[in-house]
């Protein structure tokens, strides 16, 4: 079966397809193809980048998003890249949705009412709902409304979240509007979750586990049993950790404040606290780890305040989450920074010590892919786990499209 996976993003669209056969292999497989748009840099313009039959190919195109994602996708059945006969092998399409609301805690096949669903959702994930309900269009119009496409949802791995996890302390009658913690970033927690049970070779069942999504975006998870039993992110991706331009949880009062003061209106606030906050805000230098990394070493004073308050917040969060487990089997750490920044795992590792939890320095170094970074004495295992989250999408879409 031909999957094609979509990831849009605010202003990127990743796109992956897998040729799959029964049974799923334990092991992510290598996609088919895979491309990204991306047209965040200068309006007008779209950076197009594939690997498909002829290597890596790049292109800088003066076209919409929408135009460039119609290119990006004909290169699968099209040109030197081409990897399928024509766009009719193509059996399903699995979409990254990043708010599923309170109405699905499972993949679903894409139907009228699921679009409507994303469409009213958009005012609590305004940057990502419209770009995913995008692609879904771009797919009925480029491949046909008989294609099968499935919606995964980033906030269903949470929807069984205990109440008290799920409910802010505010008046029951917004709760009840939906105003409750939804969490985000489920696709790549759950899929690090049962990574790390395969890795453990334990089951699933039996671990409690925290996972660390530390992107751009970042987030926590504490997993028992294989469900999440709490996280970091709530309402909006915008709570919990400090992240790369967001600031994740401030006191509301300071926002009270702010308005109050009238320099700020609604609109300011969103791009305070979404866009000029986190490592970028306190550093003065930049939203990427690397380059805040980079300006330390060069004796930058604020740079080396931003990495010490990323690294009090991780170590406060990794603490609740604790907390909220009772114990931990495992401890993951994934994406951008949690793949391939030893000193903030180091960092993290550290403070939990007094625990019995032991870094193998070397191996911490090396930053491994699916691997064991802990020493054999430690006393929680403590692992890097690559992100697959187009796999995960994929497999969810076979699952799915299998059985229908
Ligand atoms: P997104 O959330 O956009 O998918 P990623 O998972 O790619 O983001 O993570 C991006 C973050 O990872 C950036 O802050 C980047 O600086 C950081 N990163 C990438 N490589 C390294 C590295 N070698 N050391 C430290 N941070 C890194």
């Amino acid at each position: 079966m031909k999957i094609l996976v979509l990831n849009a993003g605010s202003s990127s669209q990743k796109s992956s397809l897998y040729d799959l056969t029964a049974p799923l292999p334990q092991d992510p497989p290598k996609p088919m193809w895979t491309a990204q748009l991306d047209w965040g840099r200068q309006p007008g313009l779209v950076d197009l980048k594939v690997q498909g039959a002829a290597g890596v190919q790049r292109w800088q195109l003066q076209t919409s998003p929408s135009e460039g994602t119609q290119i990006m996708l004909q290169t699968i059945w099209q040109g030197e890249q081409a990897v399928l006969p024509d766009a009719s092998a193509i059996d399903g399409v699995g979409h990254r949705v990043v708010h599923g609301g309170q109405d699905y805690s499972q993949s679903v096949r894409v139907t009228k009412a699921v679009k409507e669903a994303i469409a009213r959702l958009i005012p609590l994930a305004p940057a990502h709902n419209p770009a995913n309900l995008k692609g879904i269009t771009a797919i009925e119009e480029i491949l046909g409304t008989d294609l099968p496409q499935v919606a995964v949802f980033d906030t269903a791995f949470h929807r069984q979240m205990p109440a008290a996890a799920a409910t802010y302390p505010i008046p029951y009658a917004l709760t009840q509007q939906g105003m409750k913690r939804y969490g985000f970033h489920g696709i790549s927690h759950r899929y690090c979750a049962q990574r790390a049970a395969q890795l453990l070779e334990r089951p699933l069942d039996s671990l409690r586990l925290i996972t660390c999504h530390l992107g751009n975006g970042a987030s926590l998870a504490a997993i028992a049993q294989g469900h999440s039993v709490d996280t970091t992110m709530g309402f909006t991706p915008l709570e919990g950790l400090m992240m790369g331009s967001r600031s994740g949880s401030v006191d509301p009062g300071l926002l009270i404040h702010l308005l109050r003061q009238g320099d700020y209106g609604v609109d300011d606030l969103d791009r305070l606290l979404n866009r000029e906050s986190g490592l970028l805000g306190v550093s003065g230098v930049s939203s990427d780890m690397r380059d805040v990394l980079a300006a330390i070493a060069t004796g930058n004073e604020q740079a080396q305040l931003a990495l010490d308050v990323y690294i009090h917040r991780l170590r406060y969060y990794v603490g609740a989450m604790l907390m909220s487990l009772g114990g931990l089997d495992g401890l993951v750490f994934t994406a951008g920074i949690g793949e391939r920044s030893p000193e903030v795992r180091a960092a993290v590792c550290e403070s939990l010590g007094f625990l019995g939890v032991r870094l193998d320095g070397d191996r911490n170094q090396e930053s491994p892919a699916d691997a064991l970074i802990s020493t054999p004495d430690s006393a929680v295992p403590v692992l890097v786990i690559q992100t697959q989250e187009d796999w995960a999408i994929a497999q969810e879409c076979w699952h799915l499209l299998e059985h229908s």
